[in-house]
C-alpha cells in the first residue's frame, strides 16, 4: 500500500476479531480474567491487556499507527508530547549520562530539558545542530543521546537528519527526533537511521486541537523500554483519547496535502507584502510540501498586538495543527520559558507570529493578513 492508503486504512490490519466498523472504545481501566492462569497468561505474553495504565487497545493503536507510518516496528502513545519526550530520554539516559538538544528547540520541550532532566542527574547542554563541528566539540565519554527537531518551532530550520546520524554513529550515541512539525507525511526520520521519534500527537496526529497526546516509535528493543517508562511514570494515553488521536490520524495525508499547499500559497503572498519585515517558510523538505507553518517577523513598524487584533475569523491559539488556521505568538507563548539572550541569539523577536495554516480556502487566507496587515 501506498503512503495514503496506508495512513487511512492503517487501524483495520492492526484487530481481526472484532466486527464493528469503527474500533470500540475500551473505556476502562483494567481487564477481566476468567481464573489466576488466564491472568497469568498476560505475563506470558500470550494476553495483551491487564491493566490501563501498563497498555490499552485504543491508545495502543494510536502507536502503531504512527509506527506504521514512521516506518518503525513499534509505537507508543502517551498523555502529552513532552510525556513521549521524557519517557524517550530515560529509556537512553541514566544518572550521571550526558545529553546534547539543539538550541532552537520548542519552548516546553527546552522548559523540560533545561529544568527538569538535571533533577534525575542527567546533564544537558545545547548547542546550535546547524554546526556540525560544535555538536562534535560538547560530546563527552558520557554522551548517550543527540535530541532535535526535524523542523524547529517557530522558525521552521529544516534539520539535517543524515549528519546527525552519522555524528551518532560515529561516536555511539542514540539519536532521537521530534517530528512534530512535519509529521510522517514530510519527513521519515527512521528511514535515515534516527533511533527514536516523537511527535505532540497535541498537533498534526490529532489534527483537531481535541486532544493532548504524545506518540513515540522505535525499534522494539528500544521502545519496550520506552513503553516502561511509560507505564511507571503513569503518563499513559486514556482510552478515549487513544480513539479520537486515531480518529484523526486517518485524514493525516488529506490534512497535510491541503494546509502545506495552503502554507506555501500564504508564504508565497506575504513574501510580496512590504509591511513584512521576513517570511519563514522552509523549501525542499519533501516531494509532497513543505509543511503547513509559515513564520513571519512583522519587524518594528508593526504594532505586533493591533495585528492579532485585525485578523477577523483567524483565531489566536497558543497550539497549531488543527483544521482551522491560526496565529500564536511565540515570544508571548510557546518561547516565554526561553531565556531572552537565548531567544534573541534564534530570532525569536517581539515581532514574530507563527500562522498554522489550516484547510480553508487558501484566497479567504491570504485575505485576512493582507487585510490585517492594511
Ligand atoms: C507542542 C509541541 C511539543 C509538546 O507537546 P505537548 O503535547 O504539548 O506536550 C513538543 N514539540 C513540539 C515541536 C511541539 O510543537
Amino acid at each position: 500500500m501506498r503512503f495514503q492508503t496506508k495512513n487511512v486504512h492503517f487501524q483495520e490490519k492492526l484487530d481481526t476479531k472484532e466486527i464493528s466498523k469503527s474500533k470500540p472504545i475500551y473505556q476502562t481501566s483494567a481487564f477481566s480474567f476468567h481464573d489466576l492462569e488466564d491472568m497469568e497468561a498476560f505475563f506470558s505474553g500470550e494476553k495483551s491487556y491487564m491493566y490501563t495504565r501498563m497498555g490499552n487497545p485504543n491508545t495502543d493503536d494510536l502507536g502503531k499507527g504512527v509506527a506504521d507510518l514512521e516506518g518503525a516496528e513499534a509505537g507508543a502513545a502517551s498523555s502529552s508530547g513532552i510525556s513521549a519526550i521524557l519517557a524517550g530520554v530515560l529509556a537512553v539516559a541514566k544518572t550521571g549520562d550526558h545529553i546534547i538538544a539543539t538550541e532552537d528547540l520548542y519552548g516546553g520541550t527546552y522548559q523540560l530539558l533545561a529544568r527538569e532532566i538535571g533533577n534525575f542527574g542527567i546533564e544537558v547542554s545545547f548547542v546550535d545542530f546547524s554546526n556540525r563541528d560544535e555538536v562534535e566539540a560538547k560530546i563527552k565519554h558520557n554522551t548517550v543521546l543527540l535530541y532535535t527537531e526535524s523542523i524547529t518551532n517557530p522558525l521552521l530550520r529544516v534539520e539535517d537528519l543524515e549528519e546527525l546520524v552519522s555524528i551518532g554513529k560515529k561516536h555511539g550515541l542514540k539519536t532521537m527526533v521530534d517530528n512534530t512539525f512535519a509529521t510522517p507525511y514530510l519527513i521519515r526520520p527512521h528511514e535515515v537511521g534516527v533511533d527514536l521519534v516523537v511527535h505532540s500527537a497535541t498537533k498534526y496526529i490529532g489534527g483537531h486541537s481535541d486532544i493532548s497526546a504524545g506518540v513515540i516509535t522505535g525499534n522494539k528493543a528500544l521502545m519496550k523500554k520506552v513503553k516502561g517508562k511509560i507505564s511507571n511514570l503513569g503518563s499513559n494515553l486514556g482510552p478515549f483519547d487513544g480513539w479520537l488521536g486515531c480518529r484523526g490520524l486517518k485524514t493525516l495525508s488529506l490534512r497535510m496535502e491541503k494546509q502545506s499547499s495552503n502554507a506555501k500559497g500564504l508564504a508565497e503572498a506575504l513574501r510580496k507584502h512590504e509591511k513584512i519585515k521576513k517570511v519563514y517558510y522552509p523549501e525542499g523538505v519533501s516531494s509532497r510540501g513543505d509543511g503547513a507553518i509559515v513564520t513571519i517577523d512583522l519587524g518594528d513598524d508593526v504594532d505586533v498586538y493591533k495585528f492579532f487584533r485585525q485578523l477577523s475569523w483567524v483565531k489566536v491559539v497558543p497550539t497549531l495543527a488543527g483544521v482551522e488556521t491560526s496565529v500564536t505568538h511565540p515570544v508571548g507563548t510557546s518561547h516565554r520559558p526561553v531565556p531572552v539572550e537565548l531567544r534573541e541569539k534564534l530570532g525569536v523577536t517581539p515581532s514574530l507570529v507563527r500562522i498554522s495554516v489550516g484547510i480553508e480556502d487558501v484566497e479567504d487566507i491570504i485575505e485576512a493578513f493582507q487585510s490585517a496587515l492594511q
